[in-house]
């Protein structure tokens, strides 16, 4: 306690397993069904006492992410201190492991490290189902970073139910430095599927079965992502990285979220490997990175005297 604590707070990108996409809803919003995965690519974002709201970003791409008061931790702090009647500052710091735009939800996870790390660091403590109410208004994807695990989203993607899930699972995830703006993919997928009728979007059984069951062949071959054929749409590239993939033997491979990012399952770390140096010989890709999931949601991860 006292005015040099800090308080360090860990929290990981999402892969959709699944990404169901119904019509486009009158407030402007698709209602989603998805599975959310965690993922260990991860953001720290670090909160120490100050007399104002600020933000440092460190890590790839650090440039692109907003200082002001649109970033998604800022938000998030201010919206904590509104809420719990704070009057204090806070300096926030972010370290980004997390592509930066890259359809992993990377200011969704800052957003939610900060709601935990200002909660701890101002003793507002809030449950963790108050917590959710707040990350709920902060962004879609921003209550399953608190989560993390493997989850069911409905709604806007911020109802969530936890997922009964079994196994670690191998992913090699390929980034694109070419950026695919979530609200022109959603247009795209609108302009390619004008005049039919949509269905109530449903998460698969068989995705579920094979997460039951815990079998990485059975949930490689269900991976999906409505969102796919209008970010490939949009970005040809991206189906040369999916066959990449698909010729080095990955169990299944996915457009994640609105994209860029390609997310591969893979047998083990030796496959994780071939697909990954085929990735990146291939040139279609930006960055290359092997991961596993399922991980924990936000968590603090340090909690001491400040630097
Ligand atoms: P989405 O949640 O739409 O899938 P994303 O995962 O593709 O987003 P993010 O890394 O979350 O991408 O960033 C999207 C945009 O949000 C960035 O281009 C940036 O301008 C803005 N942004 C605001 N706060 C942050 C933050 N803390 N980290 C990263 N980007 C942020």
């Amino acid at each position: 306690m006292g005015t040099s604590e800090a308080v360090t707070v860990r929290a990981p990108a999402k892969v959709n397993l699944e990404l169901r996409v119904g019509g486009p809803r009158p407030d402007g919003y698709h209602e989603l069904a998805t599975v959310f995965h965690a993922v260990s690519l991860t953001d720290d974002v670090t909160a120490t006492p100050a007399d104002a709201i600020t933000v440092t970003v460190e890590g790839v791409h650090a440039d692109r992410v907003p200082l002001d008061g649109t970033n998604l931790a800022v938000r998030a702090a201010r919206l904590l201190a509104e809420r719990s009647g704070i009057d204090d500052g806070v300096a926030l710091h972010i370290r980004k492991g997390i592509p930066v735009a890259g359809g992993m939800a990377g200011g969704s996870a800052d957003a939610a490290a900060a709601l935990v790390a200002c909660d701890a660091l101002w003793h507002t403590g809030l449950s963790r189902e108050e917590l959710r109410v707040l990350a709920a208004e902060l962004g879609s994807d921003v209550p399953f970073a608190l989560l993390g695990g493997t989850a069911i989203g409905t709604g806007r993607g911020e109802q969530l139910t936890p997922a009964l899930a079994r196994g670690d699972y191998t992913w090699v995830v390929g980034l694109s430095d070419r950026g695919l703006s979530t609200p022109a993919v959603y247009a795209e997928i609108d302009r390619l599927r004008a005049g039919r009728v949509l269905p109530e979007p449903r998460v698969s059984e068989r995705l579920m079965q094979a997460l039951r069951s815990g079998d990485p062949t059975a949930l490689g071959a269900s991976l999906a992502n409505d969102l796919q054929p209008a970010a490939c749409s949009l970005l040809p590239d991206l189906l040369r990285s999916l066959a990449v993939g698909q010729e080095y033997g990955a169990l299944g491979g996915v457009v994640s979220g609105s994209g860029p990012t390609v997310a591969f399952l893979v047998k083990d770390t030796e496959q994780s490997l071939d697909v990954a140096v085929a990735l990146t010989a291939s040139g279609v890709c930006s960055d290359v990175r092997r991961v596993h999931g399922p991980v924990p949601g936000a968590r603090i991860v340090e909690h001491g005297p400040g630097r």
